[in-house]
């Protein structure tokens, strides 16, 4: 298994779909070819053969080489683990079998055009060698069709992946978890020394930040993992498993945010069932809770919360208040003391 930082560079490709190859093969074969000299010297009908032979090469190669960036693809066995269920989530676990399946269809293409080309130079008559070329780019088109079949699954796939930001698998990481609204992004974007990324994580239509903090000479990386709802596992959206994915599958420590605001945007309730589906995939010891918004919270209010958090079977370890900055001080200190704790940090 490969420590990959990022997703795989080699992702940067655009996947055509059958119908855009056909075309390409398909204009490649109408396009005027040049026959040498050498050629036209033994008459026109060897003339009109070579062309048809001249054009099932551009077919080939048209089918091959695109079908060949596929098959070069990674796969996801060497993906690190994390990359790799995000690959799977979004190619329903068919990425391997879709890229062995290009690799599979080069092969055959290959075969196809060695035997063709032998028997379209060997044609008699042009219009052998038309029925022949003709045999040959169906058979082509056909064996391409094949190949591309769960292509866009691939490209789903594919776009994940490049949307996915570069999280530094050497570096400590810090997930901050929780619903919706809870001011995860607002959080993150307050502690974070540089203007964090923000990319279009597939994580959610909201975008992610992937936010960095340095400490003591330490960088530490800030991530936003929104999407988490109350449901179980086996009822989560793409979304859900993504966000799932990177709280089970990246080495951090995680905080988890809850809104104590009267009006927040789900209850007490709802959070804390989050609460225990994040706790269950990270464990306990991995978490820290906090209390955000206390700026807009009275104490009666944060008091009662905080006993509803005991009650589910966790503490709430820091009060902060994201927008004012009110606590991030002792948030930011109990983090890297956390950090070193579980190993994450020297
Ligand atoms: P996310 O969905 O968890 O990323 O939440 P956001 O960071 O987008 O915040 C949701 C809303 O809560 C925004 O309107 C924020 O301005 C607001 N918000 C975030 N943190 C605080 C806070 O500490 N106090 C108050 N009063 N509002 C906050």
């Amino acid at each position: 298994m490969e420590s990959s930082r990022c997703p795989p560079e080699e992702l940067r490709i655009r996947i055509l779909s059958f119908d855009e190859l056909r075309q390409r093969a398909l204009s490649a074969y109408l396009e005027s070819v040049a026959v040498p000299r050498s050629i036209r010297r033994q008459g026109r009908d060897r003339v009109r053969i070579m062309r048809y032979v001249l054009k099932c090469e551009r077919v080939f190669q048209v089918v091959a080489a695109e079908l060949g960036r596929i098959a070069r693809l990674p796969r996801t066995t060497s993906m690190h683990p994390f990359y790799a269920e995000i690959a799977n989530i979004a190619s329903h676990g068919r990425f391997d079998e879709i890229v062995a399946r290009a690799a599979r269809g080069v092969m055959i293409v290959s075969k196809l055009w060695k035997e063709y080309r032998e028997r379209i130079l060997s044609s008699l008559t042009p219009a052998e060698a038309k029925r022949l070329a003709r045999e040959f780019v169906g058979r082509t088109l056909s064996v391409a069709r094949r190949s591309l079949r769960h292509a866009e699954l691939l490209r789903e796939a594919v776009k994940a992946l490049r949307q996915t930001p570069c999280i530094d698998t050497e570096s400590p990481l810090v997930i901050v978890a929780g619903m919706p609204q809870v001011g995860k992004s607002t959080l993150i974007s307050r502690l974070s020394t540089a203007k964090p990324e923000i990319s279009p994580y597939p994580f959610t239509t909201k975008h992610v930040i992937l936010g960095h903090m340095e400490v003591d000479g330490h960088r530490i990386q800030l991530l936003d993992t929104p999407g988490l709802l109350d449901r179980p596992n086996s009822e989560m959206n793409p979304i859900e498993r993504r966000a799932a994915a990177a709280l089970r599958l990246l080495r951090a420590v995680t905080l988890f945010l809850i809104d104590p605001s009267r009006d927040s945007y789900y209850s007490i309730d709802k959070q804390l069932r989050v609460l225990r589906n994040v706790s269950e995939i990270v464990g306990v010891d991995n978490l820290l809770v906090v209390m955000n918004k206390v700026d807009k919270v009275d104490e009666g209010r944060l008091k009662s919360v905080e006993e509803l958090v005991e009650e589910a079977g966790f503490q709430v370890k820091y009060r902060i208040s994201a927008l004012k900055g009110w606590g991030l001080g002792e948030l930011v200190r109990g983090v890297v003391e956390e950090l070193r704790r579980r190993g994450l940090l020297a």
